[in-house]
């Protein structure tokens, strides 16, 4: 039986195998419709047993059935960092940035070497966590805070290294060493660019220098997570 409101929805009474009956309505303008049901108070054996009333999950929630997690997402989301910044490390955690191995594989570039290195195939994984280049930057900002054993030592997942790091911290130290690799992976990055676009190249001393005038700026917007990193760099001068 069917009916319809004024207000575009149309509401269906159904009969249950038990006998039961029971009424829904279906907003007939959206564009994934949304049900409320209300089921019947017995079970369909005749039990007695009170089901009482419940909502139907949304459809919407049936698309992504058998979906994965992105790993470090829920990391990100939590992460203290500029808007752009969290929008730069989400598209590398789904390895959606054009690096030197994606450029080859889409046909843009007859190489894929590593633009900071040299010495392997310019990927994700490689740029932000197997690089030499990033790992010797990683150590150097790392030493003074006391946390060279952070350091990556071989290249693999960012995703899995990231979380894997971050669960040998104390709970108040994760949230400066989230905001941090946000930092330094988009530091790299800037550096990377600036040696493919504008044949400009930096020494790891000037990219480390960078990392610390950046946190500073980051710091005075408001993200103060990383003050106390700024004040045990300051004292425990970085390796040059
Ligand atoms: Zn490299």
């Amino acid at each position: 039986m069917v009916s319809s409101r004024t207000d575009g929805h149309v509401k269906f009474m159904v009969r249950t195998l038990c006998g039961c009956s029971f009424s829904t309505y279906v907003c007939g303008q959206s564009y994934a419709p949304s049900f409320s049901i209300r089921m019947c108070r017995t079970d369909s054996h005749g039990s007695g047993r009170l089901m009482g009333s419940t909502a139907c999950r949304r459809p919407t929630k049936f698309f992504f059935e058998g979906s994965t997690a992105l790993l470090g997402a829920k990391e990100l989301g939590m992460t203290k960092a500029p808007p752009k910044v969290k929008f730069f490390m989400w598209l590398v955690l789904h390895r959606r940035i054009w690096t030197a191995n994606r450029r080859l594989r889409h046909g843009l570039q007859d190489s894929d070497d590593c633009n900071l290195c040299s010495q392997a195939s310019e990927t994700c994984d490689h740029l932000f966590v197997g690089c030499v280049t990033t790992r010797q930057l990683w150590y150097r900002l790392l030493l003074p805070l006391g946390l060279q054993d952070l350091t990556p030592l071989t290249e693999e997942s960012l995703g899995i290294w990231w979380l894997r790091q971050r669960e040998r911290l104390s709970a108040d130290s994760r949230p400066p060493f989230d905001t941090l690799l946000l930092l330094i992976t988009r530091t790299i990055w800037t550096e990377r660019n600036n040696r493919v676009f504008n044949r400009i190249t930096s020494n790891l001393a000037a990219i480390a220098q960078e990392v610390i005038r950046e946190a500073q700026c980051w710091c005075e917007a408001g993200y103060t997570s990383l003050a106390h990193l700024i004040s045990l760099w300051s004292q425990n001068q970085v390796v040059l």
